[in-house]
């Protein structure tokens, strides 16, 4: 029998009602011959509530307590779920991370899965279960709960499709599908209907929040194919999937912002081979996640380096700073934290010109000011002042046409 996984995020599961519906939603998916295999997201605004408790008792609750506690959120969702499905007469089935042997790395509050025991889940649907799963959580090799970060639901859902067997996965969201950019902040993004894994993979490292980065890599690596769609509307969502040729046509797929970000910079580093390996390193040992790395030679001696991070991070990174100066003789740090990425995604780039001209100009135009850039060969990032981030977008958008669908663009 044909598998396929449906996965439903926070605002889709918020109260009795949305449950209901996304059981209905279930239940269509069995009519039409499939054993369905479900993954679940904390309802409503629940993970933020927890760890806003978290924080009331402890400013810096240790992480492992930390995966113990978010944990808890989708455990209600997937048992309530199949409460529901119970009273409309279908059979089904809840389990947590750790029931499914959901094994990650010991990298608490963003832990990567390793690997997924589905017998479990092969048992129960070949009984003709409805087998419903916790997203966001896992354990690691000694017991302990982990999660995957947030926004970890995603790939729960796609990672369970490739250990299954199921080709597609459906996120059923409170968004009809992706859009060039994000609707809530620049409202005339324009619906895609497709979208290729990298373009995807850049635009949700890079700040787009309807999927979870790692998602997008396991739909890749295993072939899975990802329908982002609404979960109110009978609609057809955006598909993502591999790249086919008409994609190059277009120049920019979307633009994304990224702000709760803070940037490093360790200015008059000694210039000798092997002090990057040396810092980066020691940052990869307190678990702080690095992006756009900027070095620069100041003279024959000494060099300026820079990066960015998360802001959650800032902490490990400015003990993890501190603690290799000794090795790395840097002559001063300076810290940004009112900082955020404004980027434009497309595949087209590969292969044609012009691009980067367009987005400086855009932003040049909107008069704001390019702290660092950084490139990907399908993707340019400015960073620029948070407070300015939005505008910043904004041009860029209309300076693309991102308001316009693909087929509609000029360029
Ligand atoms: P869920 O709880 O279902 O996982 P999320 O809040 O994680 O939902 O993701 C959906 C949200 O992602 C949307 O409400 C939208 O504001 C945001 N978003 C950011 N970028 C995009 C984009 N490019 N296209 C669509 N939605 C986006
Ligand atoms: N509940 C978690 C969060 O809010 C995971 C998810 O929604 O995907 O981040
Ligand atoms: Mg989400």
């Amino acid at each position: 029998m044909k598998i396929i996984v449906q996965k439903f995020g926070g605002t889709s599961v918020a109260d009795a009602e949305k449950i209901r519906h996304a059981a209905r939603r279930i239940i269509d998916a069995t009519k039409k011959g499939f054993s369905v295999v479900v993954v679940a997201s904390a309802r409503g605004k629940q993970t933020d509530q927890l760890v806003a408790d978290a924080y009331e008792l402890n400013p810096s609750p240790p992480k492992r307590e930390m995966d113990q506690l978010l944990s808890t959120g989708e455990i209600q969702s997937v048992s309530l779920l199949a409460m529901a499905l119970d009273a409309m007469g279908h059979k089904a089935i809840s389990f947590t991370g750790s029931q499914i042997r959901m094994l990650t790395d010991s990298v608490h509050t963003k832990a990567r899965i390793i690997s997924i025991e589905a017998e479990r889940i092969h048992k129960q649907l070949d009984q003709g279960k409805i087998v419903i799963v916790a997203g966001f959580q896992g354990i690691d090799e000694d017991e302990n709960i982990t999660t995957l970060g947030r926004g970890g639901s995603d790939t729960t859902a796609v990672a369970l499709a490739a250990a299954v067997g199921a080709k597609e996965c459906e996120i059923y969201t409170d968004v009809d599908g992706i859009y060039t950019s994000d609707p809530r902040i620049f409202k005339q993004a324009a619906k895609m209907d497709q979208i290729s894994y990298d373009e995807m993979l850049e635009m949700a490292s890079m700040g787009a929040g309807v999927m979870h980065p790692r998602a997008v890599e396991f739909g890749k690596k295993y072939d899975v194919t990802i329908h982002v769609r609404s979960s109110s509307e009978q609609t057809e969502g955006t598909i993502i999937t591999h790249e086919v040729p008409q994609m190059e046509g277009v120049l920019v797929s979307g633009a994304t912002i990224q702000k709760d970000m803070a940037k490093i910079g360790l200015l008059g580093v000694d210039n000798v081979p092997g002090n990057a390996a040396r810092i980066f390193a020691h940052l990869a040992k307190h678990k702080v996640v690095v992006n756009d790395i900027i070095q620069t030679e100041t003279g024959a001696e000494k060099a300026n380096l820079s990066f960015m991070i998360n802001i959650s991070d800032l902490e490990a990174a400015k003990i993890a700073v501190e603690e290799i100066k000794p090795q790395v003789h840097y002559q001063e740090t300076f810290i940004r934290e009112d900082i955020a990425d404004v980027s434009v995604v497309g595949v087209g780039m590969r292969t044609h010109y012009g691009v980067a001209e367009k987005m400086f100009g855009a932003l040049a135009e909107a008069k704001v000011n390019i702290d660092s850039i950084t490139t990907s060969e399908i993707r340019i990032s400015c960073a620029v002042d948070e407070d300015q981030a939005e505008k910043a977008l904004e041009a860029v958008c209309l300076a693309f046409e991102l308001d316009k669908p693909a087929k509609l663009r000029n360029s």
